[in-house]
């Protein structure tokens, strides 16, 4: 029997990596196995995972769908666990529990993408023997900046820049010819209220729907203590908290501009966290390089 090459799919729950996904399924089939995973952060907008749901419906993505296990007290990183679209962490917990163990992220310390995505995805694969397997992300051709320097060594590829290559009008394009969408606007993307995410989307999202960063608030009343650093630890760039945050919106009388809805607008860890991520921040100041 022809035994086919494993091959994993980082399916980010975006519309670039959804793209992707379809396009290697369809053309890739007969010469690979592939492993299909999403990881969830529990702090996703519901929509997302009502899309990769209708992904797996509809396109046959036979996504796993994976979360943290995080292990207090050891010197291991996160490993995995399997959930369904029913059983898939809506309310936070999963991240709470990788804030408990690592503290606050933000600019400059990083742990819940490293921990959420890079890790449970990496034990899932070893668990299955994908682990030295060749794994796609979903980098679009106009997004080169977001390309990770380390990507040939880990065997990262990114098939919308080298084998389809894409822009972002081309997938949008590509999205209004098909039964469904994401439905969400870009300010949206996942996580909620990441703090990667500039000034501008944060007032959007607070004139939505503020309480989004009831959370954020309560994360850092609970745990702003944990880990190194100067002082506690806070989300949002500029060593802001959430009430920071909120009072400056608050100072501007919500005037941001929220006309402009382009959903793809800055696209980095805002529409879609991947798994392997690429610094496209200056640490120091917080801005988009
Ligand atoms: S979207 Fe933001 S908050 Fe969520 S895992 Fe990625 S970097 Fe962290």
């Amino acid at each position: 029997m022809n035994v086919k090459e494993l091959y994993n799919i980082s399916f980010s729950g975006g519309r670039t990596s959804g793209y992707m996904t379809k396009l290697l399924l369809d053309n890739f089939s007969d010469k690979y196995d592939f492993v299909v995973t999403f990881a969830n952060t529990g702090r996703e907008h519901p929509k997302t995972l009502e899309f990769m749901h209708n992904c797996d419906k509809y396109f046959g993505f036979n996504t796993v769908w994976l979360e943290a296990v995080v292990h207090h007290g050891e010197r291991v990183g996160c490993t995995h666990k399997i959930v369904t679209y029913e059983t898939a962490c809506r309310d936070g917990s999963v991240f709470e529990e990788v804030i408990k163990k690592y503290g606050i992220p933000n600019l400059t310390f990083q742990p819940c993408n490293r921990e959420m995505k890079l890790n449970t995805m990496r034990s899932y694969r070893k668990s299955v023997g994908a682990d030295s397997a060749l794994t796609a992300i979903g980098i679009r051709a106009d997004e080169r900046r977001r390309i990770n320097k380390s990507a040939t060594d880990m065997r990262i590829e990114y098939p919308l820049i080298d084998i389809w290559p894409t822009d972002k009008q081309d997938v949008l394009d590509w999205w209004e010819d098909q039964e469904f969408d994401l439905g969400i606007e870009e300010f949206e993307g996942n996580c909620l209220g990441c703090f990667k995410k500039s000034d501008s989307k944060h007032f959007k999202q607070i004139a939505k729907d503020s309480s989004v960063y009831d959370w954020t608030e309560r994360m850092e009343s609970l745990y702003s203590s944990v880990g190194p650093q100067d002082g506690d630890r806070v989300f949002f760039r500029h060593h802001r908290s959430t009430k920071n945050l909120l009072a400056e919106y608050r100072a501007i009388g919500g005037s941001v501009n929220l006309s402009r809805t382009d959903p793809y607008a800055d696209a980095g860890c805002s529409e879609s966290c991947e798994f392997l991520p690429t610094e496209d921040f200056d640490k120091a100041t917080g801005e988009t390089k």
